[in-house]
């Protein structure tokens, strides 16, 4: 069983059956699911993307510096987190927002020794605002998060079941790994289910990382009880 956990939740997981922006709707069943970890006795501390409000990639030109762009996104980040607390604990998930850029009207800021707090006290901690610089990605402000707070495992909860060896929306016979190494993931060009900053970071600090299915019942406490669930990208 895994004691502390990163999970890594895209902007587009929380956005549910809208176009973009947050589903409240769709929070709640997430909180029900991290619930059924927390009461199994994980530690769970959450980075939040923002891409269901804005991507620096896509945001930037015509006038837009990539810079701004990743500022707006970064912004979105916190957008996510802020509504993601509330609706946590009002599912009777106790959980606290901090954040990497300073929005000290709205979140707290991180802090390594404050969310250690949180989660002794049995909080979800989640986390916005990425690393808190541009040209960086949640994803790979997510393995440093892990590192950071000694998280045993990585999950990063995708649409998909794990990672396949091409496209499954568009290869009827895509093939997906149960397991997979770090290096792997790292130098194989057709593997994106994150960007190659974070894996290459994960690979440097061996940190396990696990991608699963997010809609489907119970994967997050399968995953963390050990059971095999999507697929395991490990050393
Ligand atoms: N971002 C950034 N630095 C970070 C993390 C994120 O500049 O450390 C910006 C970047 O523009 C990114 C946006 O915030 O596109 C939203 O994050 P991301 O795209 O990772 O969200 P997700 O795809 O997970 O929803």
């Amino acid at each position: 069983m895994y004691t502390r956990i990163l999970l890594k939740l895209s902007g587009e997981q929380l956005q549910g059956k809208y176009d973009g922006g947050f589903d409240a709707q769709r929070a709640a069943w997430i909180a029900g699911e991290i619930k059924k970890a927390v009461t199994a006795g994980s530690e769970v501390v959450v980075m939040v993307g923002g891409g269901n409000y804005a991507r620096g990639a896509q945001l930037a030109g015509g006038g837009v510096r990539r810079v701004t762009a990743d500022n707006v996104g970064m912004l979105a980040t916190v957008m996510n987190a802020l509504a993601l607390a509330d609706v946590f604990n009002e599912s009777g998930l106790a959980a606290r927002a901090l954040t990497n850029i300073k929005a000290d009207q709205v979140a707290d800021q991180f802090t390594h020794r404050r969310a250690l707090s949180h989660l002794e006290k049995g909080r979800v901690v989640i986390v916005a605002g990425g690393i808190g610089r541009p040209y960086l990605t949640t994803d790979t402000a997510a393995v440093s998060l892990a590192l950071e707070m000694d998280c045993d495992v990585i999950l990063k909860a995708t649409k998909v079941d794990g990672v396949y060896d091409k496209d499954p929306a568009k290869f009827d016979d895509a093939q997906r790994y149960e397991t997979l190494s770090l290096q792997q993931a790292v130098e194989q060009p057709d593997i994106k289910v994150m960007d190659k900053a974070a894996i290459a970071l994960a690979a440097d600090h061996s940190q396990s990382i696990i991608v699963l299915k997010l809609l489907e019942e119970d994967n997050i406490a399968r995953a963390i009880a050990g059971e095999q669930v999507g697929t395991t990208i490990s050393a």
